[in-house]
This record gives structure tokens, sequence and C-alpha cells, in this order.
């Protein structure tokens, strides 16, 4: 058995190794001692309705707001990110808050549904969203802010507690927000179980709803547990995105639009851009154009806030694996116009555009996570789809058209969970649209309105009698001969949709059909 433990682990800058901080490293029993503090102080803030846990989430929104820059400080010491992307998660989380603070009374009401017939007609009845008590967040490293608070304050709201368990990676950034949530003075229900793999699988063990982000392996593992425990999970997993750039696009745009859908964040995003399809007339011209944009971005190193468009990776193991796939690539053929190579200063890794590129690939159908444009040229719209279809994943993908209609009928032709036409990650910013991955790329969805605050609660129904009750009912013990009949009766003239099954039924009511003869 685990005992508690005072273990610690480092959390080093990705640019030049310093150490940043030593956080406690939980071990299982501590993971579940977590939970049980939190399942004594769940229930007053279920209690307090979703108005009352609205008012402290608009505290958090105002305090996320105030700490902006130094989260900004944080984050980007333990990613390595632009401060220009840095510097968008808090207020973006602050906008998740307004989102779901403004619609909780609405998303959590009681609904009163009508009878199914005459069986129910009796009641009145209602259906209650009540919390799952614990739920239990497992997030990666490539957001440290924003990942773990997209689901951390839906959860909440919902009126669950929450254990979140960032990425060993990139923990600061949730200590922070739940230093936040203490300095507002707020309930005890949220609280971080900082670790590795076994202080995941532990909160796996021991929560109530688990909501994943992370690769599709790990995934998997953390499905098995929670189906062992037969607890619902919600998965948001890799992506492989496609983007297809047809021949009547704005190439301006497309360029630019590929260029920061595949790049931004070094391409350490689920939804990022990762294998261009573009068609034949234009394949040329777009490559030559994205080619000249990726050579011109500034990157490296980020001594001064805004001087570099992109900096470092996460974590050397990420930048290993863009390597292995960018050499494997070029080791088959394919050819890099620009980037190809690690910097050679920390986790940075040039960006890198690669034609010349088949779909037998790894870069072309694994996960790459990182900053590489892998162009195919393609005959037509058709092939595109094909071949944007030839993934295990089914995340998201965009289109880049003029003809905006032609672009809606073929993204109901790819088989992934968001297309956004002329535009990269625009859905994950629309609140009131589901983001969630089909085939590999998920289980359940993150957001969609109502959805996102639903998912962390089980539906109870209630039924209440409209009327003055009877001393008990007809198909109540103790059973007789004439109160059986009538109740079979009654059911079957509910049950008939004719008069002849109605009527005749009671006429033949007085043959017990036992007693039938010839
Ligand atoms: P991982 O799957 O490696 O890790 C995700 C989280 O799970 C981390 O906190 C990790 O801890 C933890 N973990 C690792 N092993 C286990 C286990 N056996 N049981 C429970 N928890 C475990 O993903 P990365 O952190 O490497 O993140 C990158 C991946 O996340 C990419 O595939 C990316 O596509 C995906 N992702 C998906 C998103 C989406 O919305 N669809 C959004 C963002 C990322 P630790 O790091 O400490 O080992």
């Amino acid at each position: 058995m685990d005992g508690p433990t005072t273990s610690t682990f480092e959390v080093r800058s990705p640019v030049d190794g310093r150490l940043l901080a030593e956080v406690a490293d939980f071990a299982p029993a501590q993971v579940a001692e977590a939970v049980t503090t939190l399942r004594t102080a769940q229930p007053a803030w279920e209690a307090l309705g979703p108005k009352g846990r609205a008012r402290w989430m608009r505290r958090l929104r105002d305090w996320l707001l105030d700490e902006a820059e130094h989260l900004a400080d944080v984050l980007q010491a333990e990613s390595g990110k632009p401060r220009a992307e840095a510097q968008l998660e808090a207020p973006w989380m602050a906008e998740l808050i307004n989102y779901f603070a403004d619609h909780a009374r609405e998303f959590l009401a009681d609904e009163r549904v009508g009878s199914s017939g005459l069986l129910s007609a009796t009641k009145r009845m209602v259906k209650v969203h009540r919390p799952y008590p614990v739920v239990g967040v497992i997030s990666p490293w490539n957001y440290p802010l924003a990942m773990p608070g997209m689901d951390v304050i839906p959860a909440l709201l919902a009126g669950s507690a929450v254990l979140l368990k960032p990425s060993e990676v990139t923990p600061l950034s949730a200590l922070e927000l739940a230093r936040g949530w203490r300095e507002i003075g707020a309930p005890p229900v949220l609280a971080v179980a900082t670790g590795s793999a076994p202080a995941g699988q532990a909160l796996v063990d021991v929560v109530d709803f688990v909501q994943f982000t992370g690769s599709t392996g790990t995934g998997r593992l953390v499905a098995h547990r929670a189906v062992d425990r037969l607890v619902p999970y919600s998965l948001e997993l890799g992506g492989k995105d496609p983007a297809i750039v047809l021949a009547d696009a704005d190439l301006d745009r497309a360029v630019a639009g590929v260029a920061w859908g595949a790049l931004f964040n070094s391409g350490q995003a689920c939804v990022s851009i990762e294998r261009v399809y573009v068609e034949d007339s234009i394949h040329d011209s777009f490559v030559s154009r994205l080619t000249t944009l990726v050579d011109g971005l500034r990157h490296g190193e980020e001594k001064t806030p805004y001087a570099v468009d992109t900096a470092a990776m996460a974590t050397m193991a990420q930048r290993n694996l863009v390597h292995r796939h960018v050499t494997e690539a070029l080791a088959s053929g394919a050819r890099a116009l620009t980037g190809g190579r690690p910097t050679g200063v920390g986790t940075g890794y040039r960006p890198t555009v690669l034609v010349d590129v088949d779909h037998s690939m790894t870069c072309i159908r694994e996960e790459t996570f990182g900053p590489t444009i892998p162009v195919i040229r393609v005959a037509d719209a058709d092939e595109a789809v094909r071949l944007a279809n030839d993934s295990s994943y089914g995340l998201s993908a965009t289109i880049w058209t003029r003809d905006l209609a032609r672009g809606q009928s073929i993204a109901r032709r790819l088989d992934v969970g968001a297309v956004n036409i002329n535009d990269a990650y625009a859905n994950l910013f629309a609140l009131t649209l589901p983001h969630g991955g089909w085939k590999t790329s998920g289980s359940g969805a993150r957001f969609g309105g109502a959805h996102g605050l639903r998912k962390y609660t089980r539906q109870q129904a209630i039924t209440t009698p409209r009327f003055p009750t009877l001393e008990r009912e007809p198909a109540w013990f103790p059973y007789s001969r004439r109160r059986a009949q009538l109740t079979r009766h009654l059911f079957h003239a509910v049950a008939a949709r004719d008069l002849r099954r109605r009527i005749p039924r009671i006429v033949r009511s007085r043959r017990w059909p036992g007693a039938r003869s010839g």
C-alpha cells in the first residue's frame, strides 16, 4: 500500500533547462485522500445552486484578468511558447467563465416533461441535473492554463468538486489556478494533484467522472480503467488535421491561415493543421508563397516580448519525435523547402515545409504535434476529401475556398468533429458548438452549449402525483383476479391504437384465458 510521501519533482524551462520549481509528486494514497476531502466539501457547493456557484466563478474571472501578466510569465516559463501566445490563455479562461456562468441557471434548470401516455398521465414529472460529486480532470502540457481551465470551469459550475492532474511537464499554471481559487476565498472544491502517470492512474481509480485530454494511447488506457470501475469518461485526444486548399481559394488568406494554423504554439495543438492538400492548378504558387512566409518567421529564444513568432517546443522528447517524422520523410524522398532540422538551442525546431510527401509517410499517418507543414498535390476536391478521410484520426479540418456553399458541402463529406472554412481554430472559440473528435480523436465532446455543463451531471427523474392518491393502486399487493384483470385491461386499452383491440378486450374480459375450452 502506498503511504503518504514527500517526494517532489523538478520543473525546468524547455528553453535553457533552468530549474523553475520543485513540486509535490502525489502518491496514489494522497490522490485518494484529496478526493475524500473534496467529497466532504462538494454537497455544500452543489447546494449553492448555479447562481451561487456562478458568483464564485466570476470572482475567479476577475482574479484571472488581474493576474494575467503573471500567469503569462508562469506558463511561458514552463512551456517555452512565445509571449503573444502565452498571454491569450488567462483572458480566454475569463471568457469561458462568462459564457458558462451566464448560462448555468438555464443549462442546469429542472426540466418539466409531459407524460408519455396514459400510464404516466397522473404524474407530474421533472428531470433534474445532479452533478457527479467528484470530477477528475487530466490535462496535457500544450496549453498549461487553458487546457485544465476548459474542463475545470464547466465541471465546477455544474456543481462537482474537481481534482486536477496537470502534466508533470507544466504543473505550475495549474497550481496558479488553484492559488487563485484559494485567494478569492472560494469553497475548497478544487484541488491539484501534481505528479506523473501514476498520479493520473490513481485519479481514475477514485473519481466519479473522468475528463481526459491527451494522446490517443493514454486516452485508451484511461478509458479501460474507467470502464473497469464503471465510471463515465470523456476523451479529447490527438489529431492529424487536414487542410484542403481549393483552386478558387483566396491564396493570400489560405497561405497565412495554413501557416498560422500549423505553427501556432509550434504546432503543439490537437487541432493543428498537420497535412495540406492543394489542388494541382495552384499547388506551386501556394507552396512558393507558403515557403516564403514560413522562411520569414522569426524563430528562437524570445529575449524581449513579441520578438519571435515561433519558439521552443515544450519537451525534448516532442522535439525528437518531430525530427524523426521529418528525417523519415526526407529519407523516403520528401524535400524540406525550409526548416527540416532542430535549431540546436534547447528544444527549438525550425518551422518546416515539406513537399513530395506521400500518404505512407509517418509525417502523414501519425500525429506529429510539431512545426511541420507537409503539402500534398491533389487532382481535385474529390481526391482531397478521400485523402483527408484516410486517417485514423478525426478531430477537425479546414477548407479554403471562395465558394462558401461548396465549402459547406465538402465539409459534410469529411469524417471529423469540426470543420472551419477559411479559418483555423475558429470552432474552439465558439462555445455553443461541440468540440469533440471522431474516430480515434476522442469520445464525447467538450463544449456545445448546455452539454458543456450537463456532461458533468446525472439525470435524475422525479415523479409526483398530480391528483389525490388512493389508499393503494390496483396493481399493488395483494393480487386478486378482479384487480389483476382490471389492470391487464387497462394496460391493453392504453397500448392499443384501434377500437377493435381496445373494446373487444373489455368484452372478452369476462373470459379467463386458462378457462378457454376448445
Ligand atoms: P499524454 O497522453 O502523454 O498525457 C496527458 C495527461 O495524461 C498528462 O497529464 C499525463 O501525465 C497523464 N497520463 C500519462 N499516463 C497516464 C495514465 N496511464 N493514466 C492517467 N493519466 C496519465 O499527452 P501529452 O501530455 O503528451 O499531450 C499531447 C497529446 O494531447 C497530443 O496527442 C494531443 O493531440 C493531445 N491533445 C488533445 C487535445 C484535444 O482537445 N483533443 C488538446 C490538447 C492536446 P504526465 O504528463 O505527467 O505524464
